[in-house]
């Protein structure tokens, strides 16, 4: 763990790690989730600013992102995907790349699609898309995800896959980090925050404005169910 000094992790446990990249509602959230033993990267979440975030990490920590996962298709969540596709095309990466996330995200298809159509055969790497359900198994990692109540249309605990808007759990040997993705509350929200070692829970509000956002106390009574939390996607005050 040569580099573990030039990174300050906002958590980390025996087997994975993370760093919240930045987040903020309405603007951006990326997290990048490092895999300790493998020194292998996962990023939730795509907002812009994702490239000037990334850059002031040593260059194994971006060379070597396996997987995006995405919550769902709001341009705080993906409107930085283009310019990492780009970036990555850029930087000559030949990795194979997942893209994982909920079906349904029209905003999400529509970018692939566009660097798929801009670029075609000059893409020195394997992008594969992948319509999770539930859980996907990826070499020692366990990612679950579930519905939450967001977009509008949506109420938590519905099955998918249905539903364009999820959270996610990343298991790796019985550790466990969890990411709300947005969401308002919904009981089961508690169960899935139950024991985790660490939670991100979105607060994005002070006071309740809508079912489909968290506010900073209901975050924070969700958070507490874990071992350890933090509340993300804040507004900004304007
Ligand atoms: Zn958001
Ligand atoms: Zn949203």
């Amino acid at each position: 763990m040569e580099d573990s000094k030039d990174v300050m992790w906002d958590w980390s446990g025996n087997n994975l790690r993370v760093k919240v990249l930045f987040s903020s509602a309405g603007l951006a959230t990326q997290i990048l989730v490092n895999n300790i033993e493998k020194d292998s990267n996962l990023l939730i979440d795509v907002g812009d600013g994702i490239l000037r975030d990334l850059v002031t990490l040593p260059g194994k920590y971006y060379e070597n992102i396996d997987i995006i996962l995405i919550t769902h298709g709001h341009f705080d969540h993906v409107g930085g995907l283009f310019s990492l596709l780009a970036f990555f095309r850029m930087i000559n990466r030949s990795k194979k790349l997942l893209l994982i996330s909920p079906s349904n995200v029209v905003e999400l298809e529509g970018l692939v699609k566009t660097f798929f159509e801009s670029y075609g055969d000059s893409i020195p790497f394997e992008l594969e898309l992948i319509t999770i359900e539930k859980d996907f198994e990826i070499d020692d990692i366990l990612i679950s995800a579930f519905p939450v109540q967001h977009r509008g249309s949506i109420i938590g605990g519905k099955k998918l896959p249905d539903i364009p808007s999820v959270g996610y759990i990343i298991n790796k040997n019985t550790e466990r980090i969890l990411y709300t993705g947005d969401t308002g509350y919904f009981e089961q929200l508690k169960e899935y925050a139950k024991d985790v070692d660490y939670a991100l829970i979105e607060g994005t509000y002070k006071d309740k404005k809508t079912k489909f956002h968290l506010t900073h106390s209901e975050a924070e009574e969700i958070g507490k169910l874990a071992k350890h939390y933090q509340i993300i996607h804040q507004i900004m005050s304007r």
